[in-house]
């Protein structure tokens, strides 16, 4: 029996395991010291490695190169050698015909590690010609990111996952960390335990609510109105910290003029909370000595998701709740390695590091180290994902290089991503698993699955963490990083690498703030939490120490918006609130999840929608019946599960399902200033059957 040290591959939490193998078999996982879990796991970490295996219980591993000779003929085994050869003629012509903006590609936030993407992202740009890459954080906490970058300076978590145990009061907004993150939910069960507040504010009774010293059940879609009347209160009952704001914030008296009209009162109607319960929770939140606002996809995924973050990083500032170890700003990130894809630089407006490819040093910089001539490099922010149906279908994308992602099933409505998709010249995909999305490519190309690669990963926290390979590669699977390198050599870009240190300090070179956190101090259970500038420095668990903002004269913007509705808001045909959420055995697309043994016998298709008692009621459903659920895009058959912790007027379904897929029914409308899609409000119906 052997013992690999991993990193989980689900959630942003970063947890550290031991994959066991048996005679070249991953046959369990333990949970390790790692700095964010000390130890424990939840269901995925336990129960989530066997898909290395190849059980093909969902959909089997994928083990060699194929191609499609002709568009929409049959996908036919190939060598490497040929796929490669035919993928960097096809991108080459595209690009001849075409110019290098109508090619697309993405990063991976799942599996494949830092180093890949790094590589990808080199290839995109450098071998290319292009900014057109991004990754899944477009999907869920790409509003965080921008939203954060825009007022306080970086757009990550400013405290450590350990230390949210240490606040005084936790304020969960949108954000069910039971489902999403198992592990932070314990560090937060352990703040209370300790005596800690907890505020939350959700539409449904979540875990975290049935703890909670106050629980807000706020009506879906009101997020900007409700933040907008917490910060009213704050400044009106006089718990701003002046002496703060007047030192370290820019704005104050044009953010007041937008602000002042939100009375819990004047929003009353929208949020559906009582002024008085609204204002005990905002004393408790600002009157605590150590204050964190932690946040998901209910805030995210909304129309006004970069808005809403302005706002939720002002009320950090006016109170004076930020820039200490327990007192700050939690945006926790969703798939493990969501926050490396942004650090590696997938995102269409910045180069690793969180450099703007709009900054001429910054262009010249990895010009000079990528050895490419002057000015090649270019200044223009790049394509979004959720661009993508629309570039295809106007012939602005012609090829997409979907890398580890299955937009199909995570993006919304898939019906209109699935047609787009077949709009595409050349269409490559590069999976370890068949997904619905990979069974479309041109091109399909099998990288290497978590437990056969190194690598490192970001936990949510900044915090970099190494992982090892387990078990060798299955069948011809090759690792991601050296598929993109050789297409790169092949398309008369060369790239070279013989391991992934080579590539990591590469990176490190090229970003200060990541310099410092070599292979050696990610030694078995070390970590290294960026910014670590120096080869000395210990890392940085937490960020604005002092009211040091990392904008460019070091003091938070204070921004502030007028509240909107949702796109869609329900009618007579259509008169439920569809939201989606997570749920705590299955991951993402499933594609893994969905592979490990213990999680299918716990949860399997068809899909579930969650509703009240009173909406189920209403048109004759009962608990476990198959349902039908329609919007204005299409409609599934799923099963109904009755819960009066569900909101009346609202259902809500998780998105991993094959059958009963519910982004078959979301909408594609995205936050303008994000791209990020509305997921959290479609209008929908519920007919018994
Ligand atoms: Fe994995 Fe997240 Fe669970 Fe930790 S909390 S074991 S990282 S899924």
């Amino acid at each position: 029996m052997e013992k690999h040290m991993a990193v989980c591959p689900y959630c942003g939490a970063g947890c550290k395991l031991n994959l066991i193998v048996e005679n070249g078999v991953v046959v369990d996982a333990e949970g390790i010291d790692g700095v964010t879990n000390e130890g424990e796991l939840c269901l995925k970490g336990m129960c989530g490695y066997d898909f290395i295996n190849d059980t093909k219980i969902l959909t089997p591993r994928i083990l060699h190169p194929m191609i499609r000779r002709t568009k929409g003929g049959p996908l036919e085994r190939v060598s490497w050698d040929e796929a490669l050869d035919f993928t960097a003629k096809k991108l080459m012509a595209i690009k001849e015909e075409y110019g290098p903006d109508a090619i697309m590609t993405t990063g991976s936030s799942r599996g494949p590690g830092n180093e890949a993407n790094y590589v990808m992202q080199k290839f995109t740009r450098a071998c290319i010609g292009t900014n057109n890459i991004d990754n899944c954080a477009r999907t869920c906490h790409g509003p965080s990111v921008i939203g954060l970058m825009d007022t306080l300076g970086s757009g990550a978590m400013s405290v450590s996952i350990p230390n949210m145990e240490k606040a005084d009061c936790i304020f969960l907004f949108g954000y069910n960390p039971s489902a999403s993150h198992p592990i932070v939910a314990r560090r937060i069960v352990k703040a209370k335990a300790r005596g800690a507040k907890l505020i939350v504010a959700d539409p449904r009774v979540t875990e975290s609510a049935r703890i909670a010293d106050i629980y807000m059940p706020i009506k879906n879609g009101c997020n900007l109105a409700f933040m907008n009347a917490f910060a009213n209160v704050i400044v009106n009952d006089g718990l701003m910290d002046k002496e703060f704001v007047d030192a370290h914030t820019n704005g104050f008296d044009e953010w007041w003029k937008v602000i002042s009209k939100y009375t819990p009162e004047y929003v009353q109607d929208i949020t559906g909370v009582d002024p008085a319960t609204f204002r005990r929770a905002v004393h408790m939140y600002a009157e605590s000595p150590n204050s964190i606002i932690g946040w998901g996809m209910g805030v995210t995924q909304q129309n006004q998701g970069v808005k809403t973050v302005h706002t939720i990083a002002a009320i950090a500032c006016i109170t004076n709740q930020i820039g200490r170890d327990a007192a700050g700003v939690a945006p926790v990130r969703g798939q493990n390695n969501v926050q490396g894809s942004c650090d590696m630089g997938m995102w269409p407006s910045l180069f690793p590091g969180y450099q703007k490819v709009a900054d001429p040093k910054a262009r010249a910089k990895f010009e000079q180290a990528w050895n490419l001539p002057e000015g090649f490099l270019s200044g223009r922010e790049g394509f979004k994902l959720t661009d993508v149906p629309h570039g295809a279908k106007s012939g602005e994308i012609r090829a997409f290089y979907n890398f580890g992602e299955d937009p199909v099933q995570t993006e919304p409505d898939s019906t209109d991503m699935i047609e787009s998709l077949s709009k595409l010249d050349l269409f490559i995909s590069q999976d370890i698993f068949m997904t619905q999305t990979t069974a479309l490519a041109d091109v399909v190309l099998p990288g290497t699955s978590w437990g056969e690669h190194d690598g490192v990963f970001s936990a949510s926290d900044r915090t970099f963490q190494r992982f090892t390979a387990a078990v060798p590669p299955k069948g011809e699977c090759r690792h991601d990083w050296e598929i993109f390198a050789d297409l790169s050599t092949r398309m008369g870009y060369p790239m070279h690498y013989n391991n992934t240190k080579e590539i990591w300090d590469e990176m490190r070179e090229l970003c200060p703030n990541f310099y410092g956190a070599t292979y050696e101090k990610m030694e078995g259970t070390g970590h290294a939490q960026w910014p670590i500038p120096t080869l000395d420095c210990p890392g940085t668990p937490t960020l604005y120490k002092g009211g040091q903002f990392t904008t460019a004269d070091h003091k938070a913007i204070l921004m502030a918006h007028d509240y909107i509705k949702p796109t869609e808001t329900p009618d007579e045909v259509y008169p439920l609130v569809l939201c989606t959420v997570r749920e705590v055995g299955h991951y993402s697309c499933r594609s893994m999840t969905g592979n490990c043994r213990t999680l299918t016998a716990l949860a399997d298709e068809p899909g579930e929608i969650h509703m009240n008692p009173a909406d189920a009621a209403a048109r004759g459903i009962n608990d476990q019946d198959i349902v039908q659920v329609k919007s204005r895009r299409g409609s599934v058959y799923t099963r109904a599960i009755i819960d009066d912790r569900i909101n009346k007027g609202a259902v809500y379904m998780t998105y991993q399902w094959w059958i009963g897929k519910c982004n078959v029914l979301t909408m594609h409308q995205v936050d303008p200033l994000s791209g990020t899609p509305e997921d959290k409000h479609s209008a929908c119906q519920v007919i018994a059957l």
